[in-house]
């Protein structure tokens, strides 16, 4: 998955640039930086690479995630519907703008369920965002005819999913804007990281005054004569940390290519228990492979096998979400609680702490089937093989003693 497995000389290269010249900041110092601009160079790597009009590098993804927001128009008092299996730093974004998150199911895409999509549509939701989860993608044709019905904006957080597409198009460039993830578990990594990607002008400039205290950057080679035509916040990422996604993303078709492989050969293994079904995915052609996801007949099944993968130490990059306290909403104890560390708006304290009494039996019934294996990039066919068997074997006896129960 990571592309921290194929850490080598070419990011040493270029993180040696900048420890040549000194320089680890990405604006100003024209002349001392010898034309050492590693973050301007990965942003246009990255239109490139993933076909964006426009990308603005951040200091990390859940930073992206703000900066979009912000530059989308999202703040106070607007509800963003986004899906209850995500990583924390979703919702965190939603938060930091003052707006309230609208939590809904998924389905076996592992994404936002359009269906569920509607029906919590009110006059204050202003955005939808879906969450790209594990690598592969979101049912984006509805959730984009759903956006234009409403007139809502479309936020992809593509965070996970950096190389995933859908219908021929890069997932994090289908809506009004997109996020990526660079930090170190991602499939690319500049150490930390993130990047805003949008086809708009006007939100490209957005983002790029926000992320660096609301800067124009029309001052030339003199900072202080920039204007500041709105509020921002530093969330620049430094030279030294684009240095390493620029070596990185001259790697992400090679690592995508053998993490679809990998995960193909897995998902063969895997295939000749007839009991086991996989993820649904909107545009199979389009997955990242980072993960494969599966599903068991039932959550019991689902926990005696995680309980046997553990006692036979096997568990190892197979991630169990319903009982990972960071992914799934029945383990965010604290959003439902409001535990801020600083007072917050009244009706979004009072929005979160309605979670505690709501249940998302939708969500509940297929998260609690579902495991993720991670797909290592460094692993040889014999590992994949062996790996695999042992998990069919696993899966097999638990199965069996389950027949016998009955
Ligand atoms: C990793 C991740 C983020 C946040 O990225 P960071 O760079 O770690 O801040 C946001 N959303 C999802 C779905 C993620 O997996």
């Amino acid at each position: 998955m990571p592309g921290f497995e194929f850490w080598g000389d070419e990011e040493r290269k270029e993180v040696n640039d900048v420890l040549e010249t000194g320089i680890l900041m990405r604006y100003g110092f024209d002349g001392a930086r010898k034309g050492i601009w590693k973050a301007k160079e990965l942003e246009q790597e990255i239109c490139k690479t993933f076909g964006s009009k426009y990308t603005q590098l951040t200091s990390s993804g859940t930073a992206a995630l703000t900066t979009a927001m912000a530059a989308l128009g999202i703040g106070h008092g607007d509800e963003v519907i986004m899906p209850t299996f995500t990583f924390v730093a979703s919702f965190e974004a939603v938060i930091s703008v003052g707006a309230i998150p609208v939590l809904v199911d998924i389905d076996k895409t592992l994404t936002l369920n359009p269906e569920a999509v509607k029906e919590a549509i009110t006059p204050r939701t202003k955005c939808i965002m879906p969450v790209h989860m594990c690598g592969s993608m979101a049912n984006l044709d509805a959730l984009k005819n759903i956006c234009e019905q409403h007139d809502l904006v479309l936020l992809e957080d593509a965070c996970q999913s950096i190389g995933a597409s859908y219908k021929g198009k890069m997932v994090g460039t289908i809506g009004h804007a997109g996020t990526f993830s660079f930090d170190f578990v991602k499939t690319i990594t500049c150490g930390e990281g993130g990047a805003v990607l949008t086809n708009n002008e006007e939100t490209y400039i957005k983002c790029d005054g926000y992320t660096d205290h609301g800067h124009d950057h029309k001052g030339g080679a003199d900072r202080g004569a920039d204007l500041h035509p709105f509020i921002g916040y530093n969330y620049r990422i430094s030279e030294l940390h684009a240095a390493v996604g620029l070596a990185q993303i001259r790697k992400v078709h090679q690592f995508l290519a053998i993490q679809k492989k990998n995960q193909a050969q897995l998902k063969q293994i895997l295939s000749r228990v007839s009991e086991v079904t996989f993820r649904s995915i909107p545009d199979p052609e389009g997955d990242s492979c980072t993960f494969l996801s599966w599903f068991l007949p039932t959550e019991e099944i689902a926990q005696a096998l995680v309980e046997e993968m553990k006692s036979q130490g096997i568990l190892a990059g197979n991630f169990y979400w319903y009982k990972n306290n960071w992914h799934y909403i029945s383990k965010w104890d604290h959003l439902k609680n409001a535990d801020f560390l600083n007072s917050q708006n009244h009706a979004l304290t009072e929005r979160l702490r309605s979670y505690a009494t709501q249940s998302f039996p939708a969500s509940d019934a297929i998260m609690s089937k579902c495991i993720s294996t991670a797909i290592s990039l460094s692993w040889t066919e014999e590992q994949i093989n062996d790996k695999g068997e042992k998990m069919v074997a696993a899966i097999q006896k638990v199965l069996a003693s389950q027949r016998e129960a009955v």
